[in-house]
Formats: C-alpha cells, structure tokens, sequence
C-alpha cells in the first residue's frame, strides 16, 4: 500500500512532505518522490527507487524547496517498480500528480488518450493526470472543474493529488475508496 502527503505553507514544506514520507514507511513500498513548485512556479520533481533515505539524499543534494507540493511513496500495481513508474507524474511541465489505488478502466482510458498526449510510464496513474492535463489545456479548466470532470470517468479506488504550475497555490484532493486525510 502506498502513501500520498500534500502541503501547501508560507514556508518551505519539503522538510514536511519528506517526514511525511518517513511516517507512511510501515505500510510499505518499492520507490519514492516529491515534487514541488518553486519560487518561479515551475515544477521540480525528483523520484528514486528503493527507500525513502535515499529520496531524502536526492532532495538535500539538489536543495529542492517550495510552499507547495506533494510527495508518494508507491507499492507498483501497474508497471514495473522503477523510477520511470514512480510518482509524482507530470505531464506538459504543468499538471503533477500522485496516486493511491487502481484505475480499473486504465486500458480503454489510456488508447483514448495515446494519440493526443505523450505518455513517458507503464503506469495507470499518469492516465490520470494527461486526462486532467486535457482539461485544463483544451478545455480552458480549472483545477478543481478539471478534476471534477475527470474523477466521473475514472473506474476503481483511488486517493490522489494534484497540481497545475499555472495555477499556483492551489491543489486538489480526491478519494473514492482509498482513504484520504486533511488537516
Ligand atoms: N496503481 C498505481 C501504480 O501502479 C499506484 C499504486 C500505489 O497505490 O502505490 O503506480
């Protein structure tokens, strides 16, 4: 089972969401990775496979900081453990997202979607994020319409997060059958 952490602060919240990463450890998982918008709202992302630790590693080499972000540890169900599969999932450098559960219709969503986005994992939850990237992008969404819109096609559980760089500040929770919690 993986684990998702968001934070949205007036401060740098990459030292929250990697604790947050530490905490959801016990319930296990292949690979790690965070993403955050910066002070020029452009998206940094960095995922590792294996543990957290070396997650950790990776954010303190680079100095990655932010006031939003959010970050996932994966137990792979669709797609090899690797980086690749990893989230967080990007897609147009500008919708990032990270998921918890199983897209069941992911199959019949993803040949949808082949001729219109540039999909870069195995995974069924990037499927989610390039449908939420269709709507904001052709269909001049917000976030929250864009995820709205989405979740009414998604099969299965799911618990997720999800930022646009061009619309900062601002991110968009989701569950159906996976639990999710805000404080
Ligand atoms: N189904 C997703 C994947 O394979 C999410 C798995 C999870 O809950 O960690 O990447």
């Amino acid at each position: 089972m993986c684990g998702i952490v968001g934070a949205v602060s007036q401060r740098n919240i990459v030292p929250v969401l990697v604790d947050g990463l530490y905490s959801l450890e016990y319930r296990g998982y292949d690979s790690a990775g965070i993403a955050v918008l910066n002070a020029q709202q452009q998206i940094e992302r960095i995922r590792r496979s294996g543990k957290v630790q070396m997650l950790d590693q990776g954010v303190v080499d680079s100095g990655l900081t932010g006031k939003i972000g959010i970050a996932h540890t994966r137990w792979a169900t669709h797609g090899a453990p690797s980086e690749k599969n990893a989230h967080p999932h990007m897609v147009g450098d500008r919708i990032v997202l990270v998921h918890n559960g199983i897209i069941e219709n992911y199959v019949h969503l993803r040949n949808s979607l082949l001729s219109e986005v540039q999909l870069s994992s195995e995974t069924d939850s990037e499927i989610i994020a390039a449908l939420i990237w269709q709507e904001v992008v052709k269909h001049n969404k917000t976030l929250l319409q864009a995820v709205q819109a989405v979740v009414k096609v998604l099969e299965g559980a799911y618990a997720i997060a999800v930022l646009d760089a061009q619309q900062p500040g601002i991110m968009v929770a989701a569950r159906c059958g996976s639990p999710i919690t805000i404080g």
